[in-house]
C-alpha cells in the first residue's frame, strides 16, 4: 500500500537553503511543511565535500546566514567540518530536525489540480500544495569516462567522494582537474604524496586569500559586539560587489590587476620556467571562477609535484597516460573533475501542467523567472535554481532574498494557485541572456556556468539588485487563484 502524506510544502534538500527557508517558514508561523533529504544527515554540499582541505572560498561571516550570525569561527575562510558543524547547530537550535525525514530521495514531482504529489524512492508520497527545490547546483559528480576508467587497480574517486579509509601519505597520487575543489585539496595531498601529477587541462586565475584564524579576541569582540560583525559582513559584501563583480563586467583595471596578482604568485612559488609558462590562464579574468588560494602554486612549485598539460588518452592498471606519450604510475587517482550542473533537477521526474516535462522545457538550458518560479509549474519554487549563482559573493546572500521572495508568493496565494506568467518569465530570460552575453562567462566556449551556448547558472547583474527586485515581487507578473480547484 503506498504511504501518502498530506503537508502544505514539501521542501527537497537539508543544506543551506533548505534549512533556512523552513527557518523562515517557522518564524512566519508556518509549520506545516517537511523536509525530504536524500543521506541521513542536513548540510548538503557540506556534508558531501569532505575532501583533504575542504573549506570555503567565501569569507564564513559572509557566507553564513544575517539571522544566525556565528562569533566563533576559527578562521577567515572556515573549514568544512566548521561549516558543517554551523549547520547542524543551526538545525538544532531552531528546532528543525523534527521537520526532517531522512534517506527520502526524491524520484518525481508531479503537479495535478493546484496539488503536488512528491515520490521518494521508499515509495511515500507527499500531496502538497508547494513544492520547493532547495537541492543545489552542485550534487552530482561528474567522472569522464576515460578510456580504462574502470579497469584501474588502485584506489580511484570523485572529489566529492572521498575515501578515508585510502591513506595518501607516501603515495603516488594523480589529481585530474585544476578547479576549485583541486585548488583546496592538491597542496594538502602535496605535503606528504611520493608523488603527485595534477592533470590540468585549462588553468585558473588565482588570488590569495590571505587567510588567517581569527584571535581569541577577535572572536569575543564578535560575540559581546554583535554590530562590529555587522559592519565586517558589510565591508566583505563591498569588496565582492566593488572590486570582483566589475572583473566580470569586464572592468579593464581591475582585471589586470588580477592578472598582475595571480602572475606575481606563479614567479614566487614555480621557479621551472616551464611550469610557470603553462599556469597562466588564456581566457578572460572572471570567465571562469577566480580562485582563491595561498597554498596552490607553492604546491605546485614543489619538486614532488608533476604538472602535466598533455590530454589523458587512456587509464592503465596502475597509471595515467596521455596523448604526448608520458606515462604516469599511480596508487591513487583523485577526480576533481567537478559536478554535472546541467539539467537542473536532474534526478527528479518533475512534471508540470498536463503532464508537461520539466526536462522537455529546458531542453535548450534550464532558466526561471528570477531563478525561482517557472511557467506551467504551478506552486514549484526552486531554491538556488537557474541562473542564481554568483562568481564574486556569497550564495547565502541571494538565498535570503529567495526566502523571503517565496514568504511573499506564500502570502499572495494563500489556498490558492501561483504560477508565472509565460510572456513575463520569456522577457525576463531573453533580458537576463543578452546582458548575460556581456560579461566574462559569455567569452568561453565551456564551463560548468553554461549548457549549450547558453549561461544558465548565473545571474546577469550585482547581488544588490538581485536583492532588490526579489524582495519586492510584481504580483501582476503572477497568475493567481485563491483558492484550489481539488483540495
Ligand atoms: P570545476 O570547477 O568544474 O573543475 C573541474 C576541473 O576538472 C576543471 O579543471 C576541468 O577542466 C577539469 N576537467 C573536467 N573534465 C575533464 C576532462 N575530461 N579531462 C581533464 N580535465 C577535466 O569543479 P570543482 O573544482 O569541483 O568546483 C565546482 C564549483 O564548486 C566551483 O566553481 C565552486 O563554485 C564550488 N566549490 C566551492 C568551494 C568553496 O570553497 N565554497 C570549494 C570547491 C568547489 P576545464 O577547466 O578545462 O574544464
Amino acid at each position: 500500500m503506498v504511504d501518502c502524506k498530506k503537508k502544505r510544502i514539501v521542501i527537497v534538500g537539508s543544506g543551506f537553503a533548505g534549512l533556512g527557508m523552513a527557518s523562515r517558514l517557522l518564524e512566519k508561523g508556518i509549520d506545516d511543511f517537511v523536509i525530504l533529504e536524500k543521506s541521513e544527515g542536513v548540510g548538503g554540499t557540506w556534508r558531501y565535500n569532505t575532501y583533504p582541505g575542504a573549506e570555503c572560498d567565501i569569507a564564513s561571516m559572509l557566507y553564513s546566514f544575517s539571522f544566525a550570525p556565528n562569533p566563533a569561527w576559527d578562521f577567515k575562510w572556515a573549514k568544512q567540518p566548521q561549516i558543517l558543524n554551523y549547520l547542524e547547530k543551526f538545525t538544532n537550535d531552531r528546532d528543525l530536525y523534527s521537520y526532517i525525514k531522512f534517506g527520502e530521495k526524491v524520484t518525481d514531482a508531479l503537479y495535478s489540480n493546484g496539488r503536488w504529489d512528491i515520490k521518494t524512492k521508499n515509495g511515500t508520497i507527499y500531496n502538497c500544495q508547494f513544492f520547493v527545490s532547495a537541492i543545489g547546483q552542485l550534487h552530482h559528480p561528474s567522472v569522464p569516462n576515460f578510456k580504462g576508467k574502470d579497469r584501474f587497480l588502485g584506489n580511484s574517486f570523485h572529489s566529492a567522494e572521498w575515501d578515508h579509509s585510502v591513506k595518501y601519505e607516501g603515495k603516488k597520487i594523480g589529481v585530474i582537474g585544476v578547479g576549485a575543489s583541486a585548488a583546496q585539496l592538491i597542496p594538502e595531498l602535496a605535503k606528504s604524496a611520493k608523488k603527485l601529477v595534477v592533470y590540468q587541462r585549462s588553468p585558473n586565475w588565482i588570488i590569495n586569500k590571505h587567510d588567517r584564524p581569527y584571535s581569541s579576541f577577535e572572536k569575543w569582540l564578535a560575540k559581546k559586539l554583535p554590530f562590529l560583525s555587522k559592519i565586517y559582513r558589510l565591508s566583505l559584501w563591498c569588496q565582492g560587489e566593488f572590486l570582483i563583480w566589475p572583473v566580470i563586467k569586464g572592468a579593464k583595471l581591475r582585471g589586470s590587476l588580477v592578472r598582475r596578482l595571480n602572475n606575481l604568485e606563479i614567479k614566487k612559488h614555480v621557479k621551472n620556467r616551464d611550469k610557470a609558462s603553462k599556469l597562466i590562464p588564456d581566457y578572460a579574468v572572471g570567465a571562469k571562477r577566480i580562485l582563491l588560494s595561498d597554498k596552490y602554486y607553492k604546491a605546485i612549485g614543489q619538486s614532488n609535484v608533476t604538472l602535466e598539460t598533455s590530454t589523458i588518452s587512456r587509464i592503465g592498471k596502475r597509471s595515467v597516460e596521455t596523448i604526448s606519450g608520458n606515462k604516469h604510475d599511480h596508487d591513487i587517482i583523485v577526480f576533481a573533475t567537478g559536478f554535472h550542473t546541467n539539467p537542473f533537477l536532474k534526478e527528479i521526474n518533475v512534471l508540470g501542467k498536463s503532464g508537461f516535462e520539466l526536462k522537455e522545457s529546458w531542453k535548450d538550458g534550464a532558466f526561471a523567472y528570477l531563478g525561482v518560479t517557472t511557467h506551467k509549474f504551478p506552486n514549484m519554487f526552486m531554491l538556488y535554481g537557474p541562473n542564481t549563482n554568483t562568481g564574486h559573493t556569497s550564495i547565502i546572500y541571494k538565498l535570503e532574498a529567495q526566502f523571503e521572495h517565496i514568504l511573499k508568493l506564500l502570502s499572495i496565494t494563500g489556498d490558492g494557485i501561483i504560477e508565472v506568467k509565460d510572456s513575463v518569465e520569456k522577457q525576463y530570460n531573453a533580458q537576463a541572456q543578452k546582458k548575460l552575453s556581456r560579461l566574462a562567462w559569455s567569452k568561453i566556449d565551456a564551463s560548468w556556468y553554461k549548457d549549450g551556448g547558453r549561461v544558465t547558472n548565473n545571474w546577469y547583474g550585482s547581488s544588490y539588485e538581485y536583492n532588490k527586485r526579489l524582495r519586492a515581487p510584481i504580483v501582476k507578473n503572477f497568475m493567481v487563484t485563491t483558492s484550489q480547484i481539488i483540495q
